[in-house]
């Protein structure tokens, strides 16, 4: 019944020991929460259920969470993701998630101490859907070294309908959030439209597939949360924080929002028709985490014609598991 995301808890006990700045914070919240034995209810609450899924029992929530980054992981997942386990790979590194949003949502169902009142506040238009969320650990692989399609990616490419492009990402996970939580590409399933499914979204703007797993197609309060604890942002408001990242999709493109990571506003005379271009990622504190690296911005107040997460998959490789 070991949960196979949670065995290399060991590193980060390592990690405290080396002192590794970036790695503390990380090792602290892991031995805290864990202590690295048994996974019953040692998560924030999550609890593995009889057909190996996992069902959160407890708060789950960014203090309560498990977050486990190898010691020889790249210096971006050490500093900006929570709630994950990320180990290296011989060309990467593997995201490995448990499917529950650290945060409060409708979808967790009445009587989970993670459920929130679904939002009426936004008017009658929207609704919630009748999934339920369902926790399952999953792993997205990322490459570190992405080779390029040498795509020009056009408007007309990103027409949110699946099945219109060969280099549309793959349906459902196709890239994790840095608080935890699968990103999807900008496409609803079947004849669905996701200019109507976003009704069916949170307070996180995030819903459930019908297999249960929880997603993001756009901004959310989700990843920003995990900036303001990290110190990076003092508001969690999609368009206002003072940075603003959310996640990495499983080719190797990285998802922002209305700014680079350094908090420097975007050159939207660059942009193509996803919001993307190609741009060396430098943090805050000015370190140079990747070179030349092809990202796409959500940002709907200031680039209004996508306002979702990418559809064109601009690497070449791609693996969910
Ligand atoms: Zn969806
Ligand atoms: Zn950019």
């Amino acid at each position: 019944m070991t949960h196979p995301a949670l065995r290399s808890l060991r590193v980060p006990l390592l990690l405290a020991a080396t002192a590794c700045s970036s790695s503390t914070t990380t090792a602290t919240s892991t031995t805290a929460t864990d202590g690295g034995t048994t996974t019953a209810a040692g998560d924030g609450g999550v609890t593995t259920t009889a057909d190996g899924g996992v069902t959160a029992t407890g708060l789950h929530d960014l203090t309560t969470c498990t977050t486990s980054i190898a010691a020889d992981a790249p210096a971006f997942y050490k500093k900006f993701f929570k709630c994950v386990t990320v180990t290296t790979t011989a060309d990467g590194v593997n995201v490995a998630y448990n499917g529950l949003p650290p945060h409060k949502s409708y979808y967790y169902g009445q009587g989970n101490v993670n459920f929130a009142d679904f939002d009426t506040s936004r008017g009658p238009t929207y609704k919630p859907n009748p999934n339920k969320i369902v926790g399952r650990t999953r792993t997205v692989s990322v490459p570190s070294a992405p080779v390029s399609r040498g795509l020009t990616i056009t408007p007309a490419m990103v027409d949110r309908k699946a099945g219109t492009n060969p280099n549309e990402y793959r349906m459902g996970a196709a890239g994790v959030a840095i608080d935890s939580v699968v990103i999807f590409n900008d496409q609803a399933a079947g004849q669905d439209n996701i200019d109507d499914e976003r009704f069916t979204f949170d307070s996180y703007d995030a819903h459930p597939a019908p297999s249960g797993e929880y997603h993001y197609h756009t901004t959310s309060p989700g990843p920003l949360e995990v900036l303001k604890a990290l110190g990076f942002a003092t508001t969690t408001k999609p368009g206002d924080a003072e940075v603003e990242l959310y996640g990495v999709m499983c080719d190797g493109a990285l998802v922002l929002g209305c700014t680079e990571l350094d908090g420097k506003a975007p050159d939207g005379a660059t942009l193509d028709g996803q919001n993307g271009h190609v741009t060396d990622i430098v943090d805050k504190d000015g370190v140079t985490h990747f070179t030349g690296r092809y990202h796409t911005h959500v940002c709907p107040k200031l680039f209004t014609t996508h306002k979702y997460t990418p559809e064109i998959q601009f690497y070449s490789t791609c693996t969910v598991k």
